[in-house]
Parts: structure tokens; sequence; C-alpha cells
């Protein structure tokens, strides 16, 4: 049998505050060949956001439209905002190297129905408790807001079996590290 490569689509998830942000920016560090898609959004964005960068900020009409004209591999709504993933980016990324979706998990479930070759990859907390540290250290939102984004984490862990494989995040470089290790193993493709 002879070994071919393939060019990887790799959807990152993980709830909020299990450093995802931090350990994708990471990855990108170490290999700065790595295409991150920008997904378009309906909420505002926040302090130091930078619009077709962190994402394409848009109104909710712009955004259905994509949704009626099929421009989105998927979306999913949020905290009553919607957020997707540009198709068409998407595509012509992956004919020419790697892309990384950093995703939810209802948009991840859904790219892998429309690819099944996505290789889907989870970040979990070391534990709930660090998760629930974490989230509080922020400090940024209201304890509803964290309540919310706690119970959303627990349906996101949930769903941890569907997912191709799970990286826990003990240290940024070495959760960085595992990833691109995924990705290296999933490049090469039995023919
Ligand atoms: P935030 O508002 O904190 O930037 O993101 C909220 C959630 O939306 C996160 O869980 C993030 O992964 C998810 N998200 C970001 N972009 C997309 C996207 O293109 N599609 C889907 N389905 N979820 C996304």
């Amino acid at each position: 049998m002879n070994k071919a490569v393939r060019n990887v689509l790799a959807v990152i998830s993980g709830p909020s505050g299990v450093g995802k942000g931090t350990v994708i920016k990471k990855m990108f560090s170490m290999r700065p060949d790595l295409v991150e898609s920008v997904s378009c959004t309906t909420r505002q964005p926040r302090a130091g956001e930078q619009d077709g960068k962190d994402y394409f900020f848009v109104t909710r009409q712009r955004f259905e439209e994509m949704i009626s004209r099929g421009e989105l591999l998927e979306y999913s709504a949020h905290f009553e905002n919607y957020y997707g993933t540009p198709r068409a980016f998407v595509e012509n990324t992956l004919k020419t190297g790697d892309i990384i979706l950093e995703i939810d998990v209802d948009g991840a479930l859904n790219v892998k129905k429309a690819y099944p070759s996505a290789v889907l990859i989870m970040i979990l907390p070391p534990s709930m408790e660090e998760l629930e540290r974490r989230l509080k250290e922020r400090g940024t939102e209201s304890d509803e807001k964290i309540a919310l984004r706690i119970s959303r984490a627990a349906y996101e862990l949930a769903q941890k079996d569907k997912y191709d494989y799970c990286v826990v995040n003990e240290s940024v470089d070495g959760a960085a590290e595992q990833i691109l290790e995924i990705i290296g193993k999933e490049k090469e493709v039995l023919q």
C-alpha cells in the first residue's frame, strides 16, 4: 500500500474558558502555513476585535441572506446571535492546504455531515472545577452570563464521544503539539 497526502479540514471545539484561542494561536506560531477560517457572526464586536480578522461582523438581515443563498457551510445560533462558516473560503483553501475551523459542537457535527473526512478535535479542561474557576476568573461577565456559559460547557462536553479526538489542555504547548500531531497523522492516507 502507498501513502498519499491530503489536505485536512480540522474542526476544533471546546467550551468557553477552555483556552481554545490560546492553543490555536500557539498552533499557528508552530505551523504558519495553517489557515484559519474566519466565521461570520451577528454579535457585536468585543473590545479589540477586528472585522475580517476575528469575525466578519454582519447584520441579521445579511446573515439570513447568506443562509438562503447557501453561502454557509454550517451555522448555528448561540446566545441570541448567529455564527456561521463561509463555504467558499473553506473549499478554496482546502485545494492548497490545511484549514482550521474553531466552532461550537453543533456546527462541528454539521461540518462532519457535509464533509465526512473532516477531523473533529475537542479541547477538554483538566476538570469541570478548573473550567468554572477559569470562567469566573475572567471577570468580564455577569454571574448570570457565567452560569449560562457553564451550562453550555456541560452540554458541549457531553458530546465529546462524537469527536474523532479529545485533547486535554493541561498546558498550552502540550495541547498545541498534540493537535498538530493529529493533523499530521490525518494528512497521510493509505491507498
Ligand atoms: P464568541 O461569541 O465567544 O466568540 O463565540 C461563541 C461561540 O460561537 C463559541 O462556542 C464559538 O466556537 C462559536 N462559533 C464561532 N464561530 C462559529 C461558526 O462559524 N459556526 C458555529 N456553529 N459556531 C461558531
